[in-house]
């Protein structure tokens, strides 16, 4: 889940963080209200879920609050990467003297969190990792002892040579880092973190994701959730209880139980095909569900086939049948479905499916290679 930077900043600042100050707005004459409140000079700045906001024209600086009202009318309802943005973020202006990148991620090669600083700021920083690789420094942090002070001075005197801004530095680095640990976030980043001609260091920028298996014991962060700037199909599949990850092939899958959902995309690899989706239906028996997971399946364009593949313990495959002949009267699906279903009332299955004029095999190998023959 992504916060917008709205609220990763307050985040921030709830860590104790130097940030910019800002309001939120949904309307050109509330943006000029809050730019008057504000003095006047303000950025005004689209919140949607995507970097490269400056680039597209979502950041626009304004010198007085007619101006503000004027960008806030050009930015609310403009598409960045597919995402209408519908909330904007004012701020008063700063007067930047040097930008700076920090961000820290779950490095999960290393099994720890791992910072990555850059004093060439403000720009992406993949962009930076492409062109000028060596402007990164990299410190992995052991999550048992946490960032210590002197990593995080030393990550700072890689960003500022000044001792007053290195020490700045210092304290929103590890303040980043406790934000990060404390909501659950895989990463967090600012960029830039900006210094002033006046020598202070604030966050203006910053960009939060949570680990979604991190929300249910972290109500508070879990209300964050945008449901406007998500997928149709990812806020379906959580309404419904399932584990969806859209991907980029032709094969819908529709599965129970995680390892059998990997082992099920790793045969459709093996014989040359491409999933179009992770989705594990969970171990529950309810037809409503596989109705659901057809629905998000078959909402997908590029998908070509879909393929069951149920192995039924707690889940009765009569269940799973009874979702399907359901879900075909109710949508109109058409691509073939595939079949393979065994376990726990599988004759019963059969019996279902037979009836609507489904067959279904028993053995995952042939009805894998079945499915990625007709995705073609
Ligand atoms: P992003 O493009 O989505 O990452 O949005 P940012 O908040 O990082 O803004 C992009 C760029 O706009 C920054 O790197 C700055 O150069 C510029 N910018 C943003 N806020 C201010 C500001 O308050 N003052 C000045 N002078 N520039 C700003
Ligand atoms: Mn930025």
């Amino acid at each position: 889940m992504n916060l917008h930077e709205y609220q990763a900043k307050e985040l921030f600042r709830s860590a104790g963080m130097a940030v910019n100050p800002g309001e939120v707005a949904g309307t050109p004459e509330a943006v000029r209200t809050l730019a008057e409140g504000f003095g006047g000079r303000v950025v005004v700045k689209a919140q949607v879920h995507s970097g490269g906001r400056g680039k597209a024209g979502g950041v626009r600086l304004a010198g007085s609050p007619d101006e503000a009202a004027a960008h806030a009318a050009a930015i609310l309802g403009m598409e960045i990467s597919g995402l209408t943005v519908e909330r904007v973020l004012v701020s008063p202006i700063e007067d930047i003297a040097s930008e700076a990148y920090v961000g820290v991620l779950v490095d999960r090669e290393g099994q720890c969190p791992l910072f990555m600083v850059s004093a060439e700021g403000g720009i992406d920083i993949e962009e930076v990792a492409a062109t000028n690789p060596e402007a990164i420094h990299r410190l992995r942090v052991d999550p048992r002892y946490g960032l210590m002070p002197h990593q995080a001075y030393w990550l700072a005197t890689r960003l500022f040579d000044d001792p007053r801004r290195a020490r700045q530095a210092a304290r929103v680095i590890s303040q980043l880092y406790n934000a990060f640990v404390n909501s659950g976030a895989s990463m967090a980043e600012i960029n830039p973190l900006i210094s002033t001609a006046g020598g202070e260091v604030k966050a203006i920028d910053a960009k939060v994701s949570i680990d979604d298996n991190e929300l249910f014991r972290r109500p508070g962060v879990a209300e964050l959730r945008d449901p406007g700037s998500e997928s149709g199909a990812d806020a379906q599949a959580r309404e419904a209880g399932l584990s969806f990850v859209k991907l980029d092939g032709n094969v819908g899958c529709c599965v129970n139980g995680a390892g059998l959902a990997m082992a099920t995309m790793d045969l459709v690899k093996y014989y040359g095909g491409e999933p179009a989706n992770f989705l594990d239906i969970g171990g529950s028996s309810n037809p409503d569900k596989v109705v659901a997971a057809i629905e998000i399946i078959t909402s997908d364009p590029s998908v070509e086939v879909i393929l069951f593949n149920i192995f039924g313990g707690i889940t009765r495959c009569d269940d799973v049948a009874r979702g399907i002949v359901e879900a075909t009267g109710r949508i109109d699906i058409d691509v073939p479905i595939v079949i393979r279903l065994t376990g726990t009332n599988e004759d019963l299955a059969r019996t279902i499916l037979a009836d609507a004029g489904f067959a279904a095999g028993t053995s995952m190998d042939e009805v894998v290679q079945e499915a990625v023959r007709l995705a073609g």
